[in-house]
């Protein structure tokens, strides 16, 4: 069955290349792909393009389009298991991880299905009694929704229910590392009823199948997540056309642990941070900031911890986290240990390839740690979005907020303290767009996500996100018009 979803129908690329797609976790033959090209991307973006500006969907009732959405929800519940498994196969991510993920996936369309309807504008007061003035949402039109491989379909999700719930169509762009379970989104839209043309899919590299997206006149927003070069270059090329762009791009964030944090809660939330997925999470806690007193009490228990985490491919359940994406990708791990280690910082723990039964054939990196850091190392400045721990040490409250906010990166952040003032004054004072508080990770659909600084340029999620596929309106009725004119 052919996997590009173009105009409401399933096809090949028009040059019938293919992709072979492996799994991360031993290298077993996951499936082949077909790999759009430029062409297959313009003619999407033209179905979506005809969906828009002359179907049904924009001006179909919000509610029926947040009906639709329920709908999807319902669906993703009863695929959960294939859903995961795709998932899994495609990431080399513990099947457990990518069940999770499902039901976060499964919320989020329920939570865009029922905001479809939450707002959907507001009457002005002009003062005049003989006018009625409204201000009106409409949709954006033709979304181009690119998305990176961590977290493939929540990401996915995080675009589609919005843009849909707002009116718009879409052309969708994986990451050609995970295709899997966009083609599985995409089938169960197709079975809600999302008319054609309305939800197209794009599968391939991003300079080729993606590059279209970022400068084609007929699209009109840009919706990207994933890394801080790719987004400045769609930025750029989205500027020809003067197209809206939210970005969420990358991070370096901080984990502050202050001297009196409860120990136990932060050693393992610190864990948690930074080794969650093998650390290819965007808010990944990968930069430890610890007060000198604890200091080396904490990074002892964490060293001690971290060298005995399991790792392992999806389905071994006493793993307790997986491979990295690809060999080129831990090969860029390994280059920033190496580096750090040649710029002063010293190795704790992991640092070598693990070798031994289910692990020479997967891309597996292990926990590591790096102590005695700075702020002027590369391993401490750029995201090598790896299980690496940078380790600085602080002294007080006003160099922790100075260390943490030094990065150009603003995404997320967590402050360990049992000083409930102290947590929230530096929580105030962190330059990121999450901070956890003696707590790392948790987000639910209802908040906002995004990035300060060069992390991003949009918001997901919560009524800001859905705000980002619409436009906005001013309708101003005159209900007596009579000539009065200037030039009368
Ligand atoms: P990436 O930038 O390499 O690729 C992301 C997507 O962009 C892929 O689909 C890719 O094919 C596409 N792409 C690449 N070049 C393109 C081009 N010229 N035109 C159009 N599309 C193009 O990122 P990645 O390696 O897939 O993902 C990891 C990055 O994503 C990390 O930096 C991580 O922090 C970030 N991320 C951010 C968030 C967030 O919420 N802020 C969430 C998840 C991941």
């Amino acid at each position: 069955m052919p996997d590009l979803y173009i105009d409401g129908s399933w096809r090949g690329a028009l040059d019938e290349r293919t992709r072979e797609i492996r799994c991360p976790a031993d290298g077993s033959r996951v499936g082949v792909v077909d790999e759009a090209g430029g062409k297959d991307t313009v003619e999407a973006i033209a179905a979506a393009r005809r969906a828009f500006d002359e179907g049904p969907w924009p001006t179909t009732a919000a509610a029926d389009r947040g009906d639709l959405l329920l709908r999807v929800a319902d669906l993703l519940v009863r695929d959960k298991d294939a859903l995961a498994r795709a998932e899994s196969l495609d990431t080399g991510k513990r099947l457990v991880e990518s069940e999770y993920d499902i039901d976060d996936i499964a919320n989020c369309f329920r939570y865009f299905g029922r905001q479809a309807t939450a707002e959907t504008g507001r009457v002005v007061e002009t003062g005049t009694p003989s006018v009625d003035s409204r201000v009106v949402y409409e949709p954006v039109g033709v979304c181009a929704l690119i998305t990176p491989w961590n977290y493939p379909l929540l990401q996915t999700a995080w675009k589609v229910a919005p843009a849909l719930a707002a009116g718009n169509t879409f052309v969708l762009k994986p990451s050609e590392l995970t295709p899997h379970t966009a083609i599985h989104l995409m089938r169960l839209l197709e079975e809600a009823g999302v008319p054609p043309g309305v939800a197209n899919l794009v599968l391939g590299a991003g300079p080729e199948a993606g590059a279209p997206l970022a400068d084609h006149p007929d699209v009109d927003l840009v919706s990207f997540t994933g890394g801080l070069a790719t987004g400045r270059a769609l930025m750029a090329a989205a500027a020809g056309t003067v197209k809206k762009v939210a970005l969420e791009l990358g991070g370096k964030n901080p984990n502050i642990v202050f001297a009196d944090a409860d120990f136990e809660t932060a050693v393992d939330m610190a864990l948690t941070a930074v080794f969650l997925h093998s650390g290819q999470v965007c808010s990944a806690g990968a930069r430890l900031l610890v007060e000198d007193g604890l200091h080396d009490r904490f990074v002892d228990e964490i060293v001690r911890r971290a060298s005995r985490i399991r790792l392992g491919g999806p389905f071994d359940e006493r793993a307790q986290t997986g491979p990295l994406i690809s060999a080129a990708h831990r090969a860029k791990v390994e280059a920033y240990v190496a580096r750090g280690l040649a710029e002063g910082a010293v190795l704790r723990c992991g640092g070598e390839r693990p070798t031994g039964p289910g692990l020479d054939d997967g891309f597996y990196y292990p926990p590591t740690v790096l102590d005695e850091c700075s702020g002027d190392m590369s391993v401490v400045r750029e995201e090598s979005f790896g299980p690496v721990l940078t380790v600085e040490r602080f002294s007080g409250e006003a160099e922790a907020v100075r260390l943490a906010n030094d990065t150009i990166y603003g995404l997320a952040g967590a402050v360990f303290s049992t000083d409930e003032a102290k947590a929230q004054r530096v929580a105030a004072r962190l330059r990121i767009g999450t901070v956890w508080i003696n707590d790392y990770h948790p987000y639910v659909p209802q908040a906002e996500w995004g990035g300060f600084k060069q992390s991003g340029s949009g918001r997901e999620l919560g009524p800001s996100g859905l705000a980002e596929y619409r436009e906005t309106k001013h309708i101003w009725r005159n209900t007596d018009p009579s000539p009065q004119g200037w030039f009368g």
